[in-house]
């Protein structure tokens, strides 16, 4: 059959419904400011490394003007206000991110480099629902099993990765305002554009000035921002080793603390499982969002028996998949989010050439600007590999095999982290069994990668502890 046959046309989505700006200050108070200091960044776009804007990096100053203005709204206007009135702007905020949705999309693929075919129906769908659901909570809080009168906690210092900058920012805001807590959010330093967007948005929302301030920086905004006396309560997200940091520097402070890191989630594939469904199942799990996901599926654990008929049916899957522009619809795999991720991403690559594990990817040309990976699959792979035991945060499937249920426990267990797993079979006894078993907050069954704003999503172990979405994500703010 002629290749020719699936070969698509581009289909690119037009950029031009966004509009950015060639600087951004610092959103604090319901204004736009400008930083106490000079330090600016520039956001590139990693598919073409196009700078798209300047951003400031704030200081310790611009820190402590953001948090006493979220101390000011959460004094005066939204801690005092009822529950089912702060619904009301939650509602307000969730469908105005319904109807500027193609806007957060293109934005957050310009900025991120996913493709648009996940921002447009994964990304942006998902934020929007989370704050249809927290909205629904605003006004039952009482009923939620906190006790007879919740209470807020204050203010929130939000500090947020770059791997879904608009979901994450979502996941963290809110919970915290339906609870009745203002915020102070830093969004990754390589991603902040949608996150200001998402001000405007608060703004044409009317929110009270101060209820949502975001600052941009690296890690030293986002250190003065946790370290700082007037912050209630720290949420982050992102990696293990600045979780530890923060750990450290919260402990004794009595700051409230959730913390989502990072992950090296197991998917198990059982003999009896749906073959084509499972390959289905591995592509989403480790090449959604190039890989760049917390609870990836990069180590594929696949029973003996099947395992050569299974890599073969995921090689010619791989061979389909597209790489290259994010904004073109038919994308798969977008660009890395920076040079600093993409080099990680080859020295862990290489790492495993080097250890002896047998290195695959499809044939596929790969855009010369801007910073890419080709979607890869390492075999032969031992327990004991940097790449079995790294979270490597990108298109790298790690592949092992075991031969007895008890064998895949023993291995999908034997990692620090425990933030996601996935079954692969037919039997529902087994799928029980396992997931008993697995220490990982999430384990998907004959699914993988599925988020829902009902669902409680967080780690065991190294992967941190709290819990965001669903009722327990209320308890994280909440006295
Ligand atoms: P990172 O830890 O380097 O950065 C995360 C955020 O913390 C950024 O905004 C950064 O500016 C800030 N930061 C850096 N140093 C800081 C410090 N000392 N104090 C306070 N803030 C600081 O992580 P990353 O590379 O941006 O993100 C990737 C990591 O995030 C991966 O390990 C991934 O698994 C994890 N992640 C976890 C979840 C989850 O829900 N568990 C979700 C997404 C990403």
């Amino acid at each position: 059959m002629s290749g020719k046959l699936f070969e698509y046309a581009p289909a690119p989505e037009s950029r031009d419904i966004v509009d950015i700006r060639a600087t951004y200050g610092l959103f604090i108070g319901g204004e736009w400011v400008d930083s106490t200091g000079e330090d600016h960044h520039k956001s590139i776009n990693p598919a073409t490394e196009e700078v798209l804007a300047e951003v400031a990096f704030a200081t310790a100053e611009d820190v402590d003007r953001a948090v006493t203005a979220a101390r000011q709204a959460y004094d005066k206007v939204w801690g005092p206000m009822p529950g089912r009135e702060r619904a009301k702007y939650l509602f307000r905020i969730a469908r105005l991110i319904q109807e500027r949705s193609r806007e957060l999309a293109v934005l957050e693929s310009i900025d991120n480099g996913k493709p648009i075919r996940e921002s447009r129906d994964v990304d942006v769908p998902l934020v929007a629902a989370h704050f249809f659901y927290y909205a629904g909570w605003a006004d039952k809080l009482e009923h939620a099993g906190f006790g007879p009168a919740p209470r807020p906690l204050g203010v929130a210092g939000q500090v947020i990765p770059w791997n879904f900058p608009l979901l994450m920012l979502a996941w963290k805001i809110a919970p915290a305002l339906a609870c009745g807590n203002t915020v102070v959010l830093k969004p990754a330093e390589t991603t902040p554009l949608t996150a200001l967007l998402f001000a405007e948005i608060c703004r044409q929302a009317d929110l009270p000035p101060g209820v949502v301030n975001i600052i941009t920086g690296a890690g030293g905004t986002g250190r003065a921002l946790v370290e700082h006396q007037g912050v209630d309560k720290v949420a982050f997200t992102g990696s293990t080793d600045v979780g530890r940091q923060i750990a450290r520097s919260v402990a004794g402070t009595g700051k409230k603390l959730t913390l989502e890191l990072g992950g090296k989630a197991a998917n198990v594939v059982f003999d009896d499982a749906p073959l084509d469904q499972a390959v289905e199942g591995i592509v989403n799990g480790i090449f959604f969002n190039q890989g760049h996901v917390c609870c990836a599926g990069s180590r594929l654990l696949v029973q003996e028996s099947i395992a050569e008929e299974l890599l073969d049916r995921l090689k010619t899957r791989m061979a389909t998949l597209r790489v290259g522009d994010p904004l073109d619809k038919n994308t798969d795999i977008g660009a890395i989010n920076s040079a600093a991720q993409l080099d990680k991403i080859r020295e862990l690559s290489q790492a495993g050439e080097d250890e002896g594990a047998t290195r695959w990817s499809p044939p596929c040309e790969l855009p010369e600007r801007g910073f890419w990976f080709a979607p890869t699959v390492f075999t032969g792979v031992a327990a004991s590999h940097r790449i079995a035991r790294e979270e490597i945060f990108g298109p790298v499937l790690s592949v092992l095999t075991f031969r007895t249920p008890a064998e895949a426990i023993e291995k999908a267990n034997n990692t620090p982290y425990g933030l996601s797993a996935g079954v692969w079979t037919e039997k529902g006894s087994r799928i029980l069994w396992m997931a008993e078993r697995l220490r990982a907050g999430v384990v998907w069954a004959n699914t993988f990668n599925k988020f829902d704003p009902a669902s409680p999503f967080g780690g065991y172990k190294e992967s941190g502890f709290g819990r965001e979405g669903g009722r327990h994500g209320l308890g994280a703010y909440l006295k």
